[in-house]
């Protein structure tokens, strides 16, 4: 049996400094010291059989002073560093609604955009108008996702799915009701680019969940879910961690420090 086998590459755009006490609830582990804990913003792409899948669109330079981090690049410039045109992508992969992981979209006009049903209940139900639950999002992405909603733009899917042979979504929630990870088939194995189901390496590692959170439960049962569709704990690629810059090889001398790749 022939399986297509994809390219996966994470491509840096953002950056964030912050203390490890703000990415755990609780704070820093028992007999830990607080220190620098960085987040890294990323956005994917997988290459294979002939298709492009993009996952994750970022933030805007704008949306970064907004929030105070430190834009590096928009990710449409990281996506034709690797020679992926946005204007001719086909399938984007939303995982989830929150500003860092959905800004830009207008920028892929030629795009389907896969999201859950329940992260559109989220987004635009009764928990939005608590900032604990809705500080993360932005009206306006909302907005413009509920636009293309009526432009037929956006492929809805409830629980898990196929999106192309050898790439699968698969919902977890926990860090927001509708998240959903990406399972791809690649040269090394089945990778799952779990995106904010897990922020770094040591939230799944030490079962110690990232604080914006809508279910601490989903989140902590989502860990399990993550190992259980990899192929080991060396497959599972965290959203926001810096340290996935260091644990992959750049495909190319020029790209060092900016993108990664994954299979
Ligand atoms: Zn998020």
């Amino acid at each position: 049996m022939s399986v297509v086998q994809y390219e996966v590459y994470a491509i840096k755009y953002a950056h964030h400094e912050r203390r490890a006490s703000e990415n755990f609830i609780g704070g820093v582990a028992p007999d830990a010291h607080d220190g620098p804990m960085p987040l890294d913003y990323f956005v994917w792409l997988l290459r294979g059989g002939g298709r492009e899948v993009v996952v994750d669109l970022g933030f805007s330079a704008a949306m970064a002073a907004k929030r105070g981090r430190e834009h590096l690049r928009c990710p449409t410039d990281g996506l034709r560093l690797l020679n992926c045109d946005p204007l001719s992508v086909k399938d984007v992969v939303i995982t989830h609604l929150h500003y860092d992981h959905v800004g830009n979209f207008e920028l892929f006009p030629a795009a389907t955009f896969h999201l859950q049903d329940r992260e559109m209940n989220y987004a635009t139900g009764r928990h939005m108008g608590q900032p604990v639950f809705g500080g993360a999002y932005e009206v306006e992405d909302v907005v413009g996702m509920v636009r293309r909603v009526y432009a037929g733009r956006v492929r809805f899917h409830d629980g898990d799915a196929e999106l192309a042979p050898g790439v699968s979504l698969h919902l977890i929630g926990g860090h927001t009701m509708g998240l959903q990870v990406v399972r791809v088939a690649t040269r090394r194995g089945w990778v799952v680019l779990a995106s904010d189901a897990s922020h770094f390496y040591a939230n799944m590692e030490e079962t110690r969940p990232f604080p914006i959170v809508y279910s601490v439960a989903d989140m902590v049962e989502g860990y399990g879910r993550l190992r259980a569709l990899a192929d080991s704990p060396g497959h599972i690629i965290p959203g926001h961690d810096p340290l996935v810059l260091e644990r992959y090889p750049a495909p190319s001398r020029d790209l060092e420090g900016i993108v990664v790749r994954l299979d």
